[in-house]
């Protein structure tokens, strides 16, 4: 093919609209020949790139409220949550997720045998989660009402306790709650388990101990004296 230098052959379409648009994009701008040129950053008042900048741009203009606070705790292992991360978008692999991937499978949720199984079923509305979410709310001495969706919970988990310390493993008791939930789905699921709903209570209790007397608490507490705690005013 004979090669065509771009000033003698005309200008197709594309090329017409992107010279149009750049006229339109440098109407109205002045030029100072004093100045040399030089990159400049939108997003910052001075014009220099910052990541801070950077990341404000991004938090601003995401159109989806999402709970990073909550689930970026310091106080929650890295791998819970990331889980957590993954089921606020739900991401996380359920049986309803695997059917959209093609797998012909009849879904059924393992641990209550009766619905569906999605991520906001299994953490949130299951009959034999929602034993552990009765737990929870009866150690903390409060009431509260589950939305629909993981991400929603998540955003509305706010701190209704005084005490700093008690907020932090409130904070973390969902995620918590979650884990243990799905840890107990998939002994059933890959082991050919069957669920146990102590083994999921104590398991539960159990890591939000750890969890509080890994960083949260001073000196470790005993099981006895972390219950006695989570319920004081
Ligand atoms: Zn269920």
């Amino acid at each position: 093919m004979k090669f065509v230098p771009r000033f003698l052959r005309p200008f197709n379409d594309w090329e017409v609209e992107e010279v149009e648009k750049l006229l339109l994009i440098i109407q109205g701008k002045r030029l100072n020949a004093d100045l040399e040129d030089r990159m400049v950053w939108k997003e910052s008042k001075d014009g220099i790139f910052s990541v801070k900048s950077c990341f404000n741009s991004l938090d601003h203009s995401s159109a989806v409220p999402f709970p990073w606070r909550i689930i970026w705790s310091t106080f929650v292992p890295t791998k819970v949550g990331f889980f957590a991360w993954e089921a606020s978008w739900g991401k996380v692999l359920t049986q309803d997720q695997l059917k959209r991937r093609g797998w012909n499978l009849a879904n059924r949720c393992p641990l209550c045998c009766d619905e569906e199984e999605t991520i906001n079923h299994i953490l949130i509305h299951c009959s034999k989660a929602k034993v552990l979410w009765d737990l929870l709310f009866s150690l903390f001495g409060v009431n509260w009402v589950l939305p629909f969706s993981v991400r929603d919970t998540l955003l509305g988990w706010l701190a209704p306790l005084k005490d700093k310390k008690r907020s932090k493993v409130w904070r973390a008791a969902p995620l918590c709650l979650f884990w243990m939930v799905w840890k107990e789905r998939n002994r059933i699921v890959f082991e050919n388990d069957v669920l146990s709903i102590q083994r999921l209570k104590n398991s539960f209790i159990c890591n939000l101990l750890s969890w509080a007397n890994s960083s949260i608490v001073e000196g470790p507490l005993s099981l006895f004296n972390f219950l006695d705690w989570l319920g004081s005013c």
